[in-house]
């Protein structure tokens, strides 16, 4: 035996509508849109978006949710994450207890240009810990994302660094990433902290 194992792990995204869960789990590495400009190029461009949009709109309507895998290599482990991500109930509806289910982490986020995303953290938090029931709430892994911080260059900001580092400690120490999902700022070091937060708990 080689020693490498092959984990599969469910990481679910949670924040207010807007703040970026979709563009943030969607990041591509740089090679993907180089085949994906090519394809484009010969073929056309509208058959291609209606093709795809039809069966990703079809899909989110049937489970109300949807997720993209992404693997990184942890140590000696081959890890697979499976991001959960909602398609857009989080604004009139609570998700369902299949989205919560068996989570091995939980990453919040919020726009550090909009106050009211980092105010609703907290009942993305206690909501979690109600659906998930984790067996031991006090350690599941929870990672903060503050994203967008690329808006006006930063100086449309209302939620300082230091502040949301604050309210991590409270909770318990939890890693906070501020990211860009438009500039793909901090989004590969923040899913490596992920994965390596959900194969501790796993
Ligand atoms: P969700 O509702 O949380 O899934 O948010 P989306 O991923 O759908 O993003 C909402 C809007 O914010 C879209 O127009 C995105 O293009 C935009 N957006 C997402 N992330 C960023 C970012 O890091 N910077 C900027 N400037 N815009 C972003
Ligand atoms: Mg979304």
């Amino acid at each position: 035996m080689s020693g490498r194992r092959r984990t599969l792990l469910k990481v679910i995204v949670l924040g207010d509508s807007g703040v970026g869960k979709t563009s943030l789990m969607n990041q591509y590495p740089f090679p993907f849109y180089l085949i994906l400009l090519f394809f484009l190029l010969i073929r056309s461009i509208r058959e291609i978006r209606y093709v795809h949009n039809k069966f990703s709109q079809q899909y989110k309507a049937t489970i109300g949710a949807d997720f993209v895998t992404k693997e990184l290599q942890i140590d000696d482990k081959l890890v697979t994450l499976q991001i959960w991500d909602t398609a857009g109930q989080e604004r009139f509806q609570s998700l369902g207890v299949a989205f919560y289910r068996g989570a091995d982490c939980c990453v919040l986020v919020y726009d550090v240009n909009v106050m009211r995303s980092f105010d609703s953290l907290e009942n993305w938090h206690d909501e979690f810990l109600k659906q998930a029931n984790p067996a031991d709430p006090k350690s599941f892994p929870f990672i903060l994302l503050g994203n967008k911080i690329d808006v006006d260059g930063g100086n449309s900001r209302v939620v300082s660094e230091k502040k949301a580092k604050e309210w991590c400690a409270a909770k318990g120490n939890i890693p906070y990433f501020e990211t860009s999902a438009k500039e793909d700022y901090n989004v590969d070091p923040a899913f490596f902290c992920i994965a390596k937060a959900a194969l501790a708990n796993e």
